[in-house]
């Protein structure tokens, strides 16, 4: 499969170099020249398939011609080693749990299956190590430390803006040692940002070393997101309720939503769909307007979809070849301030008894003011509350209660290399490895 730049102005690219590469030359992102089908068989017999089968045959439409099928088999069994379950909230709104992965956020998935598909190619093509620098504000850092951790051949470089990160998030990527090394920026996450975007740039220091990305503009890292609506279609239809299915994505980046669309080119019988924005409402204008105008982002208690101006944007437009008409038609959109989210987990709460974190609580919303009474509404629970305990527990007045597997991370020993942000110092750190 060749892959092609939205931007229509670099060369095609194979699977490999779209992989290692990340962004085209042109600045564009990277998209497949062909969207499979699937087979009517399959849809017909989903219900009675397995998350990580059922991934495996989307991961195959994908990725076939280009990965040893026995070798995706086990990049796609081993990235999935945990379930993804819909959980029933009201008569018809169901929250698709997208936190069961190591680090309890839906980003998981991607980071894991590029990890994975990248040591592929490394081991095929006897390459040199590959270093990811990835920044993050967060949530992208810990699944990515996870993912690649102790993944032969590739180190990870993981910048975060120094006192700007929870307690809990810090732990999950200065714990873990191995080929995972932090970088505590004395900066903000743009000041993180920026340095790993010189360091692409420099050409000193890429003849040093092999540098790569790991953000959600690759397609390693979106693309095996679609897993997730195919076996939210299939744990729907099992119960009977998939026949007029509404699907909601709290978005940022929308690289989640994204993947959810090209199941659909694929095939998948989502009627439609909704993204929901908190205040960072670029998406929602376009849909109103026809004009994509991008803002400097706004901070907000669902931090992790504080984008002004979302990557994966790109990528829609081009699916729908630039039709406004096509889009609306099968697109709508919500955006929900601070208050309004707050509102939402505190009355979702007080009628269900389930607990959203901010981020879920704007796509439940969406779905409570938005379905018709004939449909059933899917909403991605993209984080599980316990990752945003301080905000949660305050909104609340509970004490959820932290899990397992987060609590592990917290009685590791904190190791991070102290930087400034200037990118003379970082680049003559990297330059010394
Ligand atoms: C990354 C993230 C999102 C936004 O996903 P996009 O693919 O960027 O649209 C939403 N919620 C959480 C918890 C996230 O970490």
């Amino acid at each position: 499969m060749k892959y092609y730049s939205t931007n229509k102005q670099a060369p095609l690219a194979d699977l490999r170099k779209a992989v290692v590469k990340g962004l085209a030359e042109d600045k564009g992102l990277y998209m497949p020249e062909t969207i499979h089908r699937l087979p009517q068989e399959f849809f017909d017999n989903i219900q009675d398939i397995s998350f990580q089968d059922i991934a495996y045959n989307v991961a195959s439409a994908f990725f076939g011609e280009d990965v040893e099928l026995d070798a995706l088999q086990e990049i796609v069994y081993d990235t999935l080693r945990f379930d993804c379950p819909v959980a029933k909230i009201t008569d018809n709104i169901y929250s698709l749990e997208l936190f069961h992965g190591p680090t309890l956020a839906f980003k998981d998935v991607g980071a894991r299956f590029m990890a994975r598909l990248l040591r592929y190619f490394i081991r095929m093509e006897d390459e040199e190590q590959v270093n990811v620098l990835v920044a993050t504000s967060g949530d992208t850092g810990s699944a990515v430390a996870n993912g690649f951790l102790g993944v032969e051949g590739i180190h990870v470089y993981v910048l975060y803006p120094k006192g700007k990160v929870s307690p809990i998030q810090e732990c999950q990527f200065t714990t873990l040692g191995q080929n995972i090394t932090a970088i505590e920026i004395d900066g903000v996450f743009d000041d993180c940002q920026a340095l790993v975007k010189s360091a692409f740039m420099d050409k000193e220091l890429n003849q040093h070393m092999k540098l790569t990305s790991a953000n959600s503009i690759n397609v390693a890292r979106f693309l095996p997101q679609a897993f997730y609506y195919f076996n939210a279609y299939a744990r729907m239809k099992e119960q009977g309720l998939a026949n007029q299915l509404v699907m909601c994505v709290p978005s940022g980046n929308f690289g989640n939503i994204c993947s959810a669309l090209f199941g659909h080119r694929m095939g998948l019988p989502i009627k439609r769909f909704i993204a929901a924005n908190n205040s960072n409402d670029i998406f929602y204008n376009y849909l109103l307007t026809g004009k994509y105008e991008p803002r400097p982002s706004i901070q907000t208690l669902a931090n992790a979809m504080d984008v002004g101006d979302p990557s994966n944007f790109a990528r829609i437009y081009d699916l729908y070849n630039g039709s406004h008409e096509q889009i609306t038609k099968l697109i709508s959109g919500a955006t929900y301030n601070d208050q309004q989210i707050r509102e939402t987990m505190r009355e979702c709460f007080a009628e269900t008894g389930y607990i959203l974190d901010p981020h879920g609580a704007c796509g439940y919303r969406a779905l409570k003011e938005g379905l018709k009474k004939e449909e059933i509404g899917v909403f991605c629970e993209t984080a599980h509350p316990a990752k945003f305990k301080e905000k949660v527990d305050e909104i609340l007045s509970i004490d959820i209660e932290i899990p397992e597997r987060l609590a592990a991370f917290m009685k590791g020993e904190k190791k991070s290399v102290p930087m400034s942000k200037d990118f003379a110092d970082f680049k003559k750190y990297l330059m010394s490895r």
